[in-house]
């Protein structure tokens, strides 16, 4: 996605989109490691000199408001935020910490008994375990 695009997206729901907003959305749509705001504010410092975290915080939350972005709370002391906002599960490996992205198969929403009289529009679906290279060097 371009910038002008990424720009159109904040303006059609309503954000004024300053460069640091504009930034910080790039950032969060372009990434696929599902960063936190720690994360966005490590990689954006040095590019937008007058940044803080707070403000880095907030404008994650105006992106979630808007449900331009996503925020995953795995547990209570792990919160990060995700640009991509179809329908997918994630999986948090306990040893490495990365978060992968799973695809939710039509099954298994009907798999949840009664779930056909509902309009789905959202799921939240957390695993977590081993990711494939932690198995293989924990062997
Ligand atoms: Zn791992
Ligand atoms: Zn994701």
């Amino acid at each position: 996605m371009t910038r002008a695009e990424l720009k159109q997206q904040l303006l059609d729901a309503g954000i004024r989109p300053s460069a640091q907003r504009l930034a910080i959305y790039e950032f969060v749509k372009s990434t696929k490691v599902h960063p936190t705001a720690e994360v966005v504010y490590n990689t954006l410092r040095d590019e937008l000199g007058s940044l803080s975290l707070t403000t880095v915080y907030n404008t994650l939350k105006l992106f979630v408001d808007a449900k331009l972005v996503t925020m995953l709370n795995i547990d209570d002391t792990f919160r990060c935020f995700d640009g991509d906002i179809s329908m997918h599960a994630h999986f948090r490996c306990d040893s490495c910490g990365k978060i992968f992205d799973l695809e939710i198969k039509k099954e298994l929403l009907s798999m949840a008994g009664g779930a056909e009289q509902f309009d789905i529009t959202d799921v939240q679906l957390y695993l977590k375990g081993l990711c494939p290279e932690c198995k293989k060097n924990n062997k």
